[in-house]
């Protein structure tokens, strides 16, 4: 399963959430990254993001769906 992090970093007001594992050109720095954990889907992973952030979504290149 995948291992998804969050930016600390809010782009546009929203917390991306990324597949760490995914080798994603948009990853945040290391240290803007929070780790979310493995889940099977990123709908898993926004929703813990969400639990620490008000506006998150699943990153348009490794995290949809
Ligand atoms: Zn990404």
């Amino acid at each position: 399963m995948p291992n998804f992090v969050v930016n600390t970093n809010a782009v546009n007001g929203i917390h991306h959430v990324h597949d760490e594992n995914a080798l994603c050109q948009h990853l945040p720095e290391p240290e803007h990254r929070r780790s979310l954990g493995w889940f099977s889907s990123s709908q898993g992973a926004i929703h813990e993001a969400k639990k620490t952030f008000n506006s998150a979504d699943g990153c348009k290149y490794c995290a949809q769906g």
